[in-house]
């Protein structure tokens, strides 16, 4: 079932309020633009003075913008003052819901709408735009990222990894700052976030361009990467290249660009989206070859290496992970079923996994809940428990770009959490003898391939207390 006609029914089941309660570790692949819900910006963004909207002649698609005075240039559209609009709407519900509507991808028919991956695309790059012109608005701006941190932690998450572009944050009179001042804001957004969430670890940013751009323009972005890596090492991850994957130039095309780092013995971990396609044999799923000789740090999607035999080899010798994201390949069309996610066999085969959301605001989803949701109910065996999610929470931790202290800060903050959350749900079930659940059987290795951490924690056998309680639950819920 597509995720906008399952989501109702998600909502309503007892093992999404259990995913929900859960500790999720890190989320380590989700946009900047796209992490705060859309109803925010509508809610509270659009109603500050001087936002100005208006529909493009071309496509009728959304735009904002800030300003001190009218917008003279209306070659695309014609601007008007929103606070304006909304008055003369007379029904704020509907003006607004009209916004929303605007904005997200979330339609009744998905099929009828969206008939091939380029028109969801072009659909999905407009939400962008969109967005921009209310996020980088400097006095949105910092609002925008913490409440994004904010709902991020109040759906279970303990760490955040956001790819940024750092685009320029502008102001009211149109002047515009610089890629670092950019990154600034968020750093100080971030550490704004941390002294009323001492159990969160926030954010860190993965800086990312556009695989559209010309090679000097890519240029000169990976050496602002490499400065920015060194003047803000704590806060700037690595970096990465976005932009529908089919259309895009391939990493190969910017070798020499990408080079720049190693040739010059700089320090910029890469964290490529890469094999984003439902092809084989083009650009696209051998940017998966290029990305591990350029030697990435996680692949972002990773949806082609199924039909790579030497570029799983390559991943599994060492210790690549895949970021997942399920709800947005199926809103993009990679396929309808969510049961045909090549991701299943990668669980199945024991491959480092991790669960992102990539853009959920977009498709209305929580921050990574129903992503864990879909993943457990529709990618994982109907036979995989408990120990699947713990496995892939634990692991959202330790393959992110957390090391040392930060690492086993981060893991104790989540494991103190996972026993407060196992306690809950035993308690949600009234369970108190949950010894009689646990299994005297291990079992089979193709129902539960991890046989790392989750099975050697001392906790384990609460953990299985857990696990005919899940299954249970999940078959009644099916
Ligand atoms: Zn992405």
């Amino acid at each position: 079932m597509h995720f906008f006609h399952a989501k109702p029914l998600i909502d309503q089941s007892q093992v999404f309020e259990i995913i929900k309660l859960m500790p999720k570790g890190a989320v380590l692949h989700v946009h900047d633009n796209a992490i705060t819900d859309i109803n925010w910006l509508i809610k509270n963004a659009t109603y500050r003075p001087h936002c100005y909207m208006c529909f493009t002649y071309e496509r009728g698609a959304l735009q904002f913008q800030f300003s001190d005075s009218q917008p003279t240039d209306n070659s695309i559209c014609e601007w008007k003052l929103v606070e304006t609009e909304r008055a003369a709407s007379g029904d704020v519900d509907a003006f607004d819901k009209m916004l929303y509507d605007a904005m997200s991808l979330v339609v009744d028919d998905p099929y009828a709408k969206y008939t091939s991956q380029n028109e969801v695309w072009t659909y999905f790059g407009e939400y962008f735009v969109t967005a921009d012109g209310l996020v980088f608005y400097s006095d949105v701006f910092e609002d925008y990222y913490r409440e994004g941190l904010k709902e991020f932690h109040e759906d279970g998450v303990q760490f955040t990894e956001v790819r940024a572009l750092l685009q320029p944050i502008y102001e009211l009179d149109g002047s515009q700052y610089d890629t670092e001042y950019t990154l600034q804001r968020y750093e100080d957004a971030n550490k704004d976030f941390l002294p009323d969430n001492p159990d969160s670890m926030g954010s860190k940013i993965i800086f990312t361009s556009i695989r559209l751009l010309d090679k000097p323009t890519i240029e000169s972005v990976v050496n602002t990467a490499i400065y920015l890596r060194k003047t803000h090492p704590h806060f700037l991850v690595g970096f990465d290249l976005v932009a529908q994957e089919d259309t895009g130039q391939p990493l190969l095309f910017y070798l020499e660009e990408l080079l720049i780092p190693s040739e010059q013995g700089e320090d910029l971990p890469y964290y490529f989206h890469a094999g984003e396609t439902n092809w084989q044999g083009v650009h696209t799923d051998e940017n998966l070859i290029d990305a591990l000789l350029l030697n990435t740090t996680r692949i972002g999607h990773g949806y082609g290496a199924i039909k790579h035999p030497s570029v799983l080899k390559n991943m599994k010798d060492r210790n690549i992970p895949t970021e997942v994201n399920p709800i947005s390949s199926q809103v993009l069309k990679h396929f309808d079923d969510i049961r045909n996610m090549p991701a299943a066999y990668l669980i199945a085969e024991g491959y480092p996994v991790v669960i992102g959301s990539d853009d959920p605001v977009v498709w209305g989803a929580s921050p990574i809940s129903h992503d864990y949701y879909e993943v457990f109910m529709g990618v994982a065996s109907a036979r995989s428990d408990l120990r699947l999610l713990k496995q892939l929470t634990m692991d959202s931790i330790s393959y992110s770009s957390l090391t040392g202290n930060e690492e086993q800060l981060c893991m104790d903050l989540w494991a103190a959490k996972w026993q407060i959350f196992l306690d809950k749900v035993l308690d949600m079930y009234n369970i108190t003898d949950w010894e009689r659940y646990v299994p005297t059987t291990e079992p089979a290795t193709d129902v539960l391939p991890f046989s790392r951490a989750a099975t050697q924690d001392s906790a384990f056998l609460l953990q299985l207390s857990l696990l005919f309680t899940v299954i249970l639950v999940k078959m009644f819920t099916t």
